[in-house]
C-alpha cells in the first residue's frame, strides 16, 4: 500500500486557506479586491466579532453568469486568466483563482450574484462542503457571506490575537484601501454600527485626512517615466517616530513594499531630523506587465521587473512637489523645510516669552525682595551655586535643584495659571501607543497645569495645541515623548506628582547657567517659601550651610 496519497480537494483548499487567509483582515482584502476587480463603484463591507463572527462584502460590479457561480469557488477557477502569459500581465488584483475556494473552506460561506440581463443565482459553501445553485434574489453585483470563519481549523484560530485587534486591522485596511480607491463609495459596519461612509466626492486627501487625522498633508498627482503617482504626504512639521503609517498601493491594490517605503522616506532626506518620518499614502500605478504580483499567496508583496525605475521615479516625484509645497504654501506657512529641527512657529504677541526661566518672571519685580527677609543674596559661583547670607549663616544653593523644588511644588500645588504657556500656529500631531494614549487623555487636566493643551486626534494620535514657554525653543514632539517616557519609567500613583516631578527637572535652570542678580533673588525667595527648601523632590540636599562661627574658625578667630 503506498503512503503517498494525493490529497482530496476539500484538504488541499484547507491548506490553501492557511496561505491565503491568515487572519480575517485577508478575506476582507481578497473579497474587496475582487469586487474592484469586477468593476464595482460601490462597495459595502459589513463584520461582527472582528471578522471571526461574519464577514460580508456587497458590491455593485458586473456579477456572476448562474452557471458559474460553482465555478468561482472551485480552486484554480478564474475568469481573469486563461494562459500562462496572463499570468505576468496583471490588470486586476485576484488571478490566481484561489481566494474564494480557500475562504470557503474555512467557513460557512454564501455567494449570492447576479448580472445585468440574466437571473440572480446564489451558492452556499458549508466548509468546504460545495451546495448547489440555486435562484438568489439580489440586485445586479455581489454579495458574498463569511461566517464563523475557522471555527473546523482550531490551530488557525488559537493565532488570531483578540477581536479587537482583528477589527482595528480590518478598519485600517478599509482606510488605506478607500484612500488609494478614492472613485469607489465604501461604507464599512463593524458590529452594526457604521464606522466608514466614503461618498465618491470624497477626494484622496480628504480620505485619508478623515481616516487618520493628519491635516498637515498636501496633495500630488505627477508622472515620470509612464509611473504614475497620486499621493497624499505629510508636510516635514509631522515627524513619526516609525513609518508604519506610510501606506502604498500599487495598481489599486493596498501592497507592503519595504524598497517603496524607503523611496518614500528618502524623499524627506534633509527635511526631516534623523530617524523622525513622514506619514501618508501613495498610489503608484504602472503598466501590468512590469510588475508581478504573483509572489506570495497574500499578494501584499510585489516583484517590479526594475525595480530601481520605480523606486527612482517615486522618490523623484516625491521630492520634487515637496519642493513645491515650501513655495506655495505661503499663508499659513509653519515649517521651513531648511531649518525643521528649530521649527515651531509660535503666534506672536501671545505673550513674551525669555530664557528658561521665564517662570521666574511671572511675579512682578517688587515683590522678590523686602529688608524683613534678612536674606542677602552675595552672588553665583561656577555659574551654579548661588551664594546667600541669611541668619548669620552662609547659604550655598545649587541653583538647578532649588529652582527644581519650587517647579514642583508650584505645579503640584493648586496654583492655577502658575505656568505661561503658548499657543502653537499649527498644532503639533503625536503618535502614541495605545497605553500612553489613554495615559494622555486620562490627565489632559494634569498636562494644561503643566502648560500642555492637548487634543484627541483620531486614531493613536493626540495634537499639542500648547506648550509651557519653557520648552518652545526645543524639539517639542521629543520632549513631549520623553515626558511620557520617563513618567512610564518612574511608575507612580500619582500621575500629578510624577508628573510634575520630571516636568520641574526638565525645565528648571540648568547648572552652569549664568542669573542676573534678580533671577538669584527670585529662586532663593521661591525656595524659602517651599514646604521643604533643603531637599530636592528626589532626595539631594538643595542647601549646604557654613555657619559664622566654623568660617571663623578657620581664620583662628575664635
Ligand atoms: P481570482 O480573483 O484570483 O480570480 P477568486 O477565488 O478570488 O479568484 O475568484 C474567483 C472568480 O470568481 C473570479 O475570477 C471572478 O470571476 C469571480 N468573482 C469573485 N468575486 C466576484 C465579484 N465580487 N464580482 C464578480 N465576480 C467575482
Ligand atoms: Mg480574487
Amino acid at each position: 500500500m503506498s503512503e503517498i496519497k494525493i490529497l482530496d480537494q476539500k484538504i488541499a483548499n484547507k491548506i490553501a486557506a492557511g496561505e491565503v487567509v491568515e487572519r480575517p483582515f485577508n478575506v476582507v482584502k481578497e473579497l474587496v479586491e475582487n469586487a474592484v476587480d469586477a468593476g464595482a463603484t460601490f462597495i459595502r463591507i459589513d463584520i461582527f466579532d472582528g471578522g471571526l463572527g461574519l464577514i460580508k462584502v456587497t458590491d455593485n460590479g458586473r456579477g456572476i453568469l448562474p452557471e458559474d457561480l460553482k465555478n468561482a469557488v472551485l480552486r484554480y477557477s478564474t475568469s481573469k486568466i486563461s494562459n500562462i502569459e496572463d499570468v505576468y500581465r496583471i490588470n486586476t488584483f485576484g488571478f490566481r483563482g484561489e481566494a474564494l475556494a480557500a475562504i470557503s473552506s474555512v467557513s460557512d460561506f454564501k455567494i449570492e450574484s447576479k448580472r445585468e440581463g440574466y437571473e440572480a443565482a446564489e451558492l452556499q459553501v458549508y466548509f468546504g462542503r460545495v451546495g448547489e445553485t440555486k435562484p438568489g434574489k439580489i440586485q445586479n453585483g455581489t454579495t458574498v457571506t463569511v461566517k464563523n470563519l475557522f471555527e473546523n481549523v482550531p490551530a488557525r484560530r488559537k493565532f488570531i490575537k483578540s477581536i479587537s485587534a482583528e477589527q482595528r486591522e480590518i478598519i485600517r485596511f478599509v482606510k488605506i484601501f478607500s484612500s488609494i480607491n478614492h472613485n469607489i463609495e465604501v461604507e464599512l459596519f463593524v458590529d452594526e454600527k457604521n464606522v466608514i461612509t466614503f461618498s465618491k466626492y470624497d477626494s484622496m486627501k480628504d480620505r485619508f485626512i478623515s481616516s487618520f487625522g493628519l491635516n498637515n498633508v498636501f496633495y500630488i498627482n505627477d508622472n515620470h517615466n509612464n509611473i504614475k503617482i497620486e499621493a497624499v504626504l505629510s508636510l516635514p512639521n509631522v515627524q513619526r517616530n516609525r513609518k508604519d503609517y506610510i501606506f502604498v498601493g500599487l495598481n489599486n491594490r493596498v501592497i507592503k513594499d519595504f524598497a517603496l517605503t524607503q523611496a518614500v522616506v528618502q524623499a524627506y532626506f534633509r527635511k526631516l531630523p534623523q530617524n523622525k518620518y513622514p506619514a501618508g499614502v501613495v498610489s503608484i500605478k504602472i503598466n501590468p506587465d512590469a510588475v508581478d504580483v504573483n509572489v506570495h499567496p497574500t499578494k501584499m508583496n510585489v516583484k517590479f521587473l526594475n525595480d530601481r525605475d520605480v523606486f527612482s521615479a517615486v522618490n523623484k516625484i516625491i521630492s520634487s512637489n515637496l519642493g513645491k509645497q515650501q513655495l506655495s504654501n505661503s499663508g499659513s506657512v509653519v515649517y521651513r523645510l531648511d531649518n525643521i529641527q528649530t521649527n515651531y512657529f509660535v503666534k506672536e504677541n501671545i505673550i513674551n516669552y525669555s530664557s528658561s526661566v521665564d517662570e521666574l518672571v511671572t511675579s512682578s519685580y517688587s515683590d522678590t525682595f523686602e529688608e524683613k527677609d534678612e536674606i542677602k543674596v552675595i552672588g553665583q559661583v561656577f555659574d551654579s551655586v548661588i551664594l546667600v547670607e541669611k541668619d548669620g549663616e552662609v547659604y550655598f544653593i545649587d541653583q538647578h535643584i532649588a529652582h527644581e523644588r519650587v517647579l514642583y511644588e508650584k505645579f503640584i500645588s493648586n496654583t492655577n495659571n502658575f505656568v505661561t504657556k503658548i499657543k502653537l500656529v499649527e498644532p503639533i500631531i503625536v503618535e502614541l501607543s495605545d497605553n500612553d494614549k489613554d495615559i494622555v487623555l486620562n490627565n489632559l487636566n494634569n498636562f494644561l497645569r503643566l502648560g500642555f493643551e492637548l487634543e484627541d486626534f483620531g486614531g493613536n494620535f493626540i495634537s499639542i495645541l500648547s506648550v509651557p514657554t519653557s520648552i518652545v525653543h526645543k524639539n517639542i514632539e521629543n520632549e513631549f515623548v520623553e515626558l511620557l517616557n520617563e513618567f512610564n519609567n518612574n511608575k507612580s500613583d500619582n500621575f500629578l506628582d510624577s508628573l510634575s516631578l520630571t516636568m520641574a527637572c526638565k525645565t528648571a535652570i540648568k547648572a552652569g547657567e549664568k542669573l542676573t542678580d534678580y533671577e538669584m533673588s527670585k529662586i532663593v525667595k521661591d525656595l524659602f517659601e517651599t514646604k521643604n527648601p533643603y531637599t530636592c523632590p528626589h532626595g539631594r540636599p538643595i542647601v549646604y550651610k557654613m555657619s559664622k562661627e566654623e568660617i571663623y574658625k578657620k581664620f583662628h578667630r575664635l
